[in-house]
């Protein structure tokens, strides 16, 4: 197979002689090239010239800075379009399917941002005195009613700020309830070997020490073993439901029942609830505590896009352990916020606060409308397709790629699938890079650690089904390219803004400060 230097191969058609014609600026049409910042400006100029101001000396006293800050300068236009280059080399859920497993990109709908854009809800401060800003407390309470509806629990604690922030939230309460009953001893907390990194973080974090539960051949929990390790000293178990390997525990009560028997609690990790929103009541199943991504089954922005918002949801045992502030209707409808630990009175066991405020309203205002726009069959139709496009995925390339789970039944919400069969020297990475070459922000790689070599697809149920098409087109044509060893695939992307990085040195020796002696080339990467 012929291939120059830009990875061009006779098959892929269009023009190649954009691949070997080089241009004066480095620049590929409407790809441009883009130099770092202080590579642009320089620190002798400034991109603005204010006349000196009148006021006599500096009123910083010894604060003043001694010496040159060592900023470039750049003009307006300079600097606006440095950075709207680099978010053109951005991948993003406007762009295109992104399949990262465990972590539902899904569309963001814009009705959302202009229900959060309304001035009463975007401009309100979070110190305004409570009666003006009913309206915006009305909406946090309705998310909350929401949510504990949907999940059949007791109460939510709205105000953690990511998954992780409403894992430690519910292991926070676990973790008061313990104490509260005189059995601050118990320290363990039990985490299949399949669990998202956050969990034993989590765990680990609230003082408590972590032992793994392994995984059975057909990807989940090992509930023998998991019952075998029970006793006194466990505070509790944290599984996720759908799991990270794509498949529902259908154990879970029966764990529950068994956890609860000999007086632990168990903890959800929820980030997977897009697959079984509206069918399943983690309630039902014997849940005490659960955190739900917004940013993720709610369609808020995920990641850079915007804040997450993990509001957790509690059961009865463990609700007076929530954290403060949170939302109280009084019988005339009236919204109050209960700020204040009050001993004998309204919420004397909460563990505490954990943000400085009420939490992220912006994303409750986005989720609740998401809500709102769809209504319960609407959200029990979004795990119904979000489930159905995964195992769309799974069948579709199962005879290209391993698929280890695909004899444990349907899967949920995402499919998994590993290296296994390929050729020497060819390996998941090589997949994910030449999914780049194809348009595509790759997959989850190299997770769960129970799979080698995992690939975990997560579509999601705002793909159409000529997305997911062209989508399984492109995965299968870079599987089959690593199948049959073709040389190119290991030195893809060939067409992304920088080739193949040497990932090892990268991590082991970031270049993270420009420095002006060095080499440019090596401060670019
Ligand atoms: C995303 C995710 C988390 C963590 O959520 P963040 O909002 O990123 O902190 C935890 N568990 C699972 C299974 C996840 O997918």
């Amino acid at each position: 197979m012929t291939i120059n230097q830009s990875g061009w191969r006779p098959e892929m058609g269009g023009n190649k002689d954009g691949g070997t014609v080089s241009t004066f600026t480095g620049n590929r049409a409407l790809m441009l090239e883009e130099p770092l910042i202080f590579e642009i400006g320089s620190t002798e100029t400034t991109g603005v010239d204010f006349a000196d101001g009148d006021v006599a000396g500096s009123r910083l006293g010894d604060l003043s800075r001694k010496a040159p800050i060592g900023l470039p300068g750049l003009s307006e236009p300079e600097a606006v379009r440095h950075y709207t280059r680099l978010s053109r080399q951005n991948y993003a859920i406007d762009l295109g399917l992104f399949p990262l497993g465990s972590c539902t990109m899904k569309h963001n709908p814009r009705l959302n941002e202009r229900m959060a854009r309304l001035p009463g809800f975007a401009d309100v401060h979070p110190l305004q005195p409570v009666d003006t800003v009913q309206g915006a407390l009305g909406v946090v309470e309705e998310l909350a009613r929401w949510l504990i509806t949907l999940t059949g629990m007791a109460a939510v604690a709205m105000s953690p700020k990511a998954g992780a922030h409403g894992e430690l939230c519910g292991i926070l309460c676990i973790k008061a309830a313990l104490e509260k009953r005189g059995e601050g001893h118990r320290k363990v907390i039990l985490v299949p070997e399949s669990a998202h990194g956050t969990n034993p973080a989590t765990a680990a974090f609230a003082g408590f020490s972590v032992e793994n539960i392994p995984a059975t051949d057909e990807g989940r929990v090992d509930t023998a073993a998991l019952e075998a390790r029970l006793g006194p000293d466990v505070a509790g178990v944290m599984i996720t439901n759908p799991n990270t390997c794509g498949l529902f525990e259908r154990d879970l009560k029966r764990i529950s029942d068994a956890v609860h028997a000999v007086g632990g609690y168990v903890y959800c990790d929820g980030a997977n609830f897009n697959a079984i929103v509206g069918r399943v009541r983690p309630g039902d199943l014997g849940v005490d505590a659960m955190h739900i991504n917004l940013h993720k089954t709610f369609s808020t922005p995920h990641g850079g896009g915007g804040p997450g918002s993990g509001p957790t949801v509690l059961s009865e045992a463990l609700a007076p352990f929530a954290p403060l502030p949170f939302t109280q209707v009084d019988a005339d409808g009236h919204v109050r916020l209960i700020e204040e630990e009050t001993a004998g009175e309204d919420h004397p066991d909460s563990f505490g606060r954990m943000v400085a405020f009420h939490g992220q309203m912006g994303m409750f205002t986005r989720a609740l409308t998401y809500i709102l726009s769809h209504g319960a069959d609407g959200l029990k139709q979004v795990a119904e397709d979000a489930v159905l496009n995964a195992n769309y995925v799974l069948r579709s390339l199962e005879d290209t790629l391993d698929a280890p789970f695909a004899g444990s039944g349907p899967c949920m919400h995402e499919a998994l699938f590993s290296d296994e069969g390929f050729p020497a020297g060819f390996s998941t990475l090589d997949v994910a890079k030449g999914l780049i070459d194809e348009g595509f922000h790759p997959m989850t790689v190299y997770f769960p650690l129970v799979v080698h070599g995992a690939m975990l697809v997560e579509p999601t149920e705002t793909e159409s089904k000529g997305a997911l098409d062209q989508f399984i087109g492109a995965l299968r044509s870079v599987a089959e390219r690593a199948k049959a060893g073709d040389a190119s695939l290991k030195s893809a992307p060939h067409f992304a803004p920088r080739a193949r990085l040497d990932e090892t040195q990268a991590a082991r020796k970031p270049v993270l400060v420009w420095k002006d002696a060095a080499p440019t080339a090596e401060a670019a990467e």
